[in-house]
């Protein structure tokens, strides 16, 4: 009975670990004091205590009890637009929030080291360079917003700068997406007390906190994580139109509804031409696509055709049943290749 009664407790304990361990506070590995003069404590406490807190509260309460739950920050993220503000806002400020804290440092390493610092010398010509960009970025972003270092999918660099709490994996950045690896908080709540409405003294203040090496460790982070295909995949506008038609009229005739594919056979055969004639971002610009696609083009003329003539509904859910299973070779060899 008493062992009974520990596994329950045991088991209870582990998946409330487990649970808050999926969005959870980063702890700050120095004092809020710490980056004085450049930043001041009562900001640092506040900023960390009180706003970051908000965002990580806020979303935990928008997805409880959802079936977001359990998904990863990222993946969140990625699909941030279409999740809504609430999730956008507070998913966005969670996780800006836990990569700003983590490149600054009472001791920071003063210069790019290495791999990333041979990125920056290619992509800006000197570090001074990026960063007169990166205050540009900051100083012209109007109202609220971040200015964002960031690994692109072909694993260049970039610089962007986006409004609220966007940043650029979210779906929202249009087309300056990526791994942000370093991102300078421009809102007025992590300047405000100590330089008022003087941004660009809090900008020239924030690179003497401003850590290199945890820089360095995110972009070869960035460069191995395999959410850069998804991401770019995600740019893939023309596959994502497919997709929503083929899951809005595949996954109801599973459930005995042809209703929908008869209705939209001939629009599924339209976005799978177009998704034909678009161009592949570059790492998936293979044969094996390629032929993948022109299959799909095939096979949705067939599925047309055979909706145009009233075939059996046996017909049509052996069609599209195919079809779906030709477009998962495409995710699949996008996802999984490599
Ligand atoms: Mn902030």
């Amino acid at each position: 009975m008493k062992t009974y009664f520990m596994l329950i407790a045991a088991f209870l304990l582990s998946g409330q670990t487990i649970m808050a361990q999926v969005h959870a506070m980063p702890s700050l590995k120095y004092s809020y004091s710490a980056l004085e003069p450049y930043i001041d404590a009562q900001t640092m406490e506040i900023h960390y205590s009180k706003h970051h807190q908000a965002y990580l509260n806020n979303l935990t309460k928008a997805l409880a009890g959802t079936k977001a739950e359990k998904i990863a920050l990222e993946d969140l993220l990625i699909a941030a637009e279409k999740r809504g503000a609430v999730i956008r806002n507070n998913g966005g400020g969670h996780y800006n929030h836990s990569l700003f804290w983590e490149i600054l440092s009472p001791e920071p390493s003063k210069v790019p080291q290495g791999q990333l610092a041979v990125a920056i010398n290619k992509t800006f010509t000197s570090l001074d360079s990026l960063k007169k960009l990166m205050n540009n970025g900051a100083m012209t972003r109007f109202g609220s917003g971040w200015v964002w270092l960031y690994v692109k999918p072909d694993k260049s660099l970039a610089v962007s700068s986006t409004a609220n709490q966007d940043n650029p994996i979210m779906d929202a950045a249009g087309k300056e997406r990526g791994i942000p690896i370093l991102g300078i908080d421009v809102w007025e709540h992590a300047y405000y007390l100590k330089y008022q409405n003087k941004r660009a003294d809090y900008l020239g203040a924030i690179w003497n906190v401003l850590d290199w090496k945890a820089v360095g460790a995110n972009y070869e982070k960035a460069l191995k994580d395999p959410l850069l295909k998804v991401i770019e995949k995600d740019t893939w506008q023309e596959l994502k139109d497919f997709h929503m038609v083929m899951g809005q009229t595949f996954h109801p005739m599973e459930e005995g509804n042809l209703k929908p594919i008869k209705e939209r056979s001939a629009e599924m055969l339209a976005k799978a031409q177009l998704l034909a004639s678009s161009t592949p971002p570059v790492s998936f610009s293979s044969d094996a696509i390629r032929k993948a696609v022109a299959d799909l083009v095939s096979g949705a003329a067939n599925l047309d055709k055979l909706v145009k003539k009233k075939a059996k509904d046996e017909k049509i859910i052996a069609d599209l049943t195919k079809l779906h299973d030709t477009f998962h070779v495409i995710q699949g060899l996008c996802s999984d290749d490599h």
